[in-house]
């Protein structure tokens, strides 16, 4: 994981986009099969996953609920050997790429638990939307994803029946390492572009940098930069060590993710009308930092998470 922060700390300076798709690729794409799965599942699904020849997905999200995962409407039903699938996903990433294999969906059991069915493109029954016009992550792949009487081999349910929510929301809190790091790296990027546009912008007669109002402003933002960083960092050789990280995991993507929306923010800010302007990174940085509030569990989530590891 720590491996995976430091690659998803360079890959996201550059894009968000891309990086999200990796990240969530590597972690709820991947990880539900890889911790989960039976040898034969690893074999047939991971592997060209790992190899990077295709692209996974992860579908929980639906229109009745993305937050309270329990309110879930997509059912399975069992017959014939076989698992039948019907429902509906909404906000799917990766799953409509070229590369895209198809999803792993959660869904009901009959006895109303969870689990997670691999579904590859092409099976019958299994059809997506057009992808959602975004503020941000324009190159990200994101769908809706219908299941109309999707019917596949009994080797295809992840985990076994009522296990899927925790195959799922173990995933999940991996995957909010993963998500701290992107955050961590658009704060940097914009923390770095605003310090570049500092001392370069002259304005009564000297770089803005030298102006203490601006000062303050990229002191504050290093300093949630650097505090970002830690967390992240913790959370993820906890996750290494094999330690308790649910909390860390939920603490850093919080953190992380607010000081992301607030040293964008700031960056436009230092960069005057300039920084409004779309073909400034700034403006990239500031459309994309938004999601990283909302995306992998919200604020709101992440503070239950949190004060339900407290104790409360
Ligand atoms: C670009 C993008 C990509 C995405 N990719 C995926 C994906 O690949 N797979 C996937 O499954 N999902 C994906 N999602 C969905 C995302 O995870 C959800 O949008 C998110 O979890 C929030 O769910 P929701 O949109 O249903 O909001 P809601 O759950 O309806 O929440 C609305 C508001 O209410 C707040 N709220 C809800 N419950 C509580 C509570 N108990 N206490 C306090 N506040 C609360 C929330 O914090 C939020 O502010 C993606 C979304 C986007 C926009």
């Amino acid at each position: 994981m720590v491996g995976c922060v430091v690659a998803m700390e360079q890959l996201g300076q550059g894009d968000q986009s891309l990086a999200a798709g990796w990240g969530a690729h590597c972690t709820i794409g991947t990880l539900p099969i890889l911790d989960h799965g039976t040898e034969e599942q690893k074999r047939r699904w991971v592997t060209p996953l790992a190899r990077g020849e295709v692209l996974g997905a992860f579908a929980l999200t639906e229109p009745a609920g993305g937050s309270d995962n329990r309110s879930l409407e997509t059912r399975v039903t069992f017959e014939d050997g076989h698992v039948v699938l019907d429902g509906r996903k909404v906000f799917i990433s990766n799953a409509g790429t070229s590369i895209s294999y198809g999803v792993v969906a959660l869904a009901r059991d009959p006895d109303g638990g969870f689990v997670s069915v691999i579904v590859p493109r092409g099976t019958p029954g299994y059809s997506q939307g057009n992808p959602y016009r975004k503020i941000g992550w324009h190159a990200l792949d994101t769908r809706e994803q219908v299941f109309d009487h999707v019917r596949l081999p009994l080797d295809h349910v992840v985990g076994g029946a009522g296990t899927g929510l925790r195959a799922f929301l173990s995933s999940l809190d991996a995957g909010r390492i993963s998500f701290a790091a992107l955050s961590l790296s658009l704060a940097q990027a914009a923390l770095d572009e605003a310090i570049a546009y500092a001392q370069q912008r002259i304005q009564f007669g000297q770089p803005i940098s030298r102006h203490q109002a601006i000062q303050f402003k990229l002191a504050r933002m290093a300093a949630a930069v650097e505090s970002a960083r830690l967390l992240t960092y913790q959370a993820a050789w906890l996750y290494d060590q094999g330690k308790p990280y649910k909390k860390q995991a939920a603490i850093a993507k919080l953190v992380a993710s607010e000081t992301a929306v607030s040293c964008a923010a700031e960056a436009v800010q230092i960069h005057g009308g300039y920084g409004y302007i779309l073909d400034s990174k700034v403006a990239r940085l500031y459309l994309d930092s938004k999601i990283l509030e909302i995306g992998e569990g919200t604020s709101e989530i992440q503070q239950l998470v949190i004060a339900r590891q407290l104790g409360c």
